[in-house]
């Protein structure tokens, strides 16, 4: 026998025991989306390299060392998208939906980043994600993070998790307050690691985003970005914090809080539980002013948000029963040959009057017993029995596999006046 291939390291299957899960979280976030008017956008997965480059920024994790990177056959580089937002901006300059335009888009979809796979930390992930353009805010900040308060709780996850925010004020504000940072750092060199250092020449911000336990006191002392923010951020800072209030929405306000990507501007935020362990951000958005001109565009107004479904589906196995899926109502057993001709027709007429419902017919034969055994593993509460004698009588033999009532024989007329009493979804 030949070797069993295995996937790529980092990148799993999501197989039919756990997919009731994945599916109840991404059909909530269909139904949110659409309480909210905004509409979808499907992006393809595979991007120039340079658009990443150009977007999230050279001096980051994502750039440095995650991204799947590779030439095609013409030579040109492309990447494998590790985030939405750089690709959803592409396709809004390209098709022309910034022109004087307002939009609230969503897309959801796998994403690739190179890391050390762990719980919770994988080289193919799905996000769930929102951009919206051509609105300075805070009013639209508010109605995302309260669209995500409302996700929580459609997912029944709303205790397990907290809001973080912080304003990273404009760029000017931010220019001024990199120096104070610097210096502060500088004061605190001996104790700063390789990525800090390094960071500290290229890109200072990026050091408060260390995930690094040593550097976590030096951090939390630095200068805070938030007390050095121009009156404007103050000011729409506030606005954004008086609306959450009145909305009763808590948060944190957390100063270290600067996202791993370069293009964020003003408001910052992120949902974190403690259920998961190290990998606890199951929510991160922020406004990117700036990356639509930087991409070529004309300079517009951007928030958008992301959300990590691996981790929302181990949050919703821990707190919600297990959803099940993939349990069909009917088990249709299909004994002998005239059976085998007459049932097709049958079970099609039942699934033209009566499609919501689950059926599934028995193929590939086998006895009476094994594919009563069958129907009992499939979780079915009916078993619709079609054998010789059913099919002499031109009726079916409908078994009740959960209770202990008497079987029925019923003609087709019958049977579908059973199924509509029966089965009211
Ligand atoms: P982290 O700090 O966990 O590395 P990040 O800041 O790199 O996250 P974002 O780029 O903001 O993450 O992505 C948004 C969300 O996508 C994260 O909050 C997380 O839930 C999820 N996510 C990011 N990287 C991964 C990954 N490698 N595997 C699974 N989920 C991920
Ligand atoms: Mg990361």
């Amino acid at each position: 026998m030949s070797k069993i291939l295995q996937a790529i390291r980092g990148m799993n299957d999501i197989l039919p025991e756990n997919i009731a899960t994945w599916q109840f979280i991404e059909t909530s976030f269909r139904k949110l989306m659409n309480q909210y008017a905004y509409a979808e956008i499907r992006m393809p997965i595979v991007e120039k390299t340079e658009l990443f480059k150009r977007s999230i920024g050279e001096v980051t994790d994502i750039v440095e060392k995650e991204m799947y990177t590779f030439d095609d056959r013409n030579g040109d580089s492309l990447t494998l998208r590790p985030e939405g937002t750089a690709c959803c901006v592409r396709a809004c300059l390209q098709n022309g939906l910034l022109y004087n335009q307002q939009q609230r888009l969503w897309y959801m979809g796998p994403m690739f980043r190179h890391e050390r796979p762990q719980k919770g930390r994988y080289r193919q992930f799905q996000q769930m994600g929102v951009e919206t353009f051509g609105m300075s805010g805070p009013d639209i900040d508010v109605e995302l993070i309260a669209m995500i308060a409302r996700f929580w709780r459609m997912i029944g996850i709303e205790n397990d998790v907290r809001l973080e925010i912080n304003s990273l004020g404009t760029s000017a504000s931010r220019k001024a307050y990199k120096s104070l940072l610097v210096e502060y750092l500088t004061q605190h060199k001996d104790k700063l690691d390789d990525d800090s250092l390094r960071r500290l020449e290229t890109n200072p911000l990026r050091v408060l985003d260390s995930k690094n336990p040593a550097l976590k006191e030096i951090i939390a002392n630095a200068p805070k970005l938030l007390d050095h923010l121009d009156i404007e951020s103050e000011q729409y800072f506030k606005n954004l914090c008086a609306q959450l209030d009145t909305l009763n929405i808590q948060y944190i306000i957390n100063t270290s809080l600067v996202r791993g990507l370069d293009y964020y501007s003003q408001t910052v935020f992120e949902w974190v539980t403690d259920t998961l362990g190290a990998q606890g951000t199951v929510c991160a958005g922020g406004r990117y002013d700036g990356l639509v001109e930087q991409l070529g565009g004309k300079a517009t107004t951007a928030i958008g948000f992301a959300m990590g479904v691996e981790r929302l589906v181990s949050m919703v196995e821990q707190s919600v029963n297990t959803i099940r899926a993939n349990t069909p109502a009917i088990y249709v057993i299909v004994v002998g040959e005239k059976a085998q001709q007459t049932v097709f027709p049958l079970i099609e007429a039942v699934r033209d009057v009566q499609p919501a419902i689950s059926i599934l017919v028995n193929c590939d034969g086998g006895s009476f017993k094994s594919q009563m055994k069958r129907a009992d593993k499939s979780g079915a509460a009916y078993a619709f029995i079609m054998g010789e004698d059913e099919v002499a009588e031109n009726k079916v033999c409908i078994k009740n596999l959960r209770e202990n009532v008497a079987q029925q024989k019923m003609t087709k007329e019958e049977l579908i006046k059973f199924i509509e009493e029966n089965f009211k979804n």
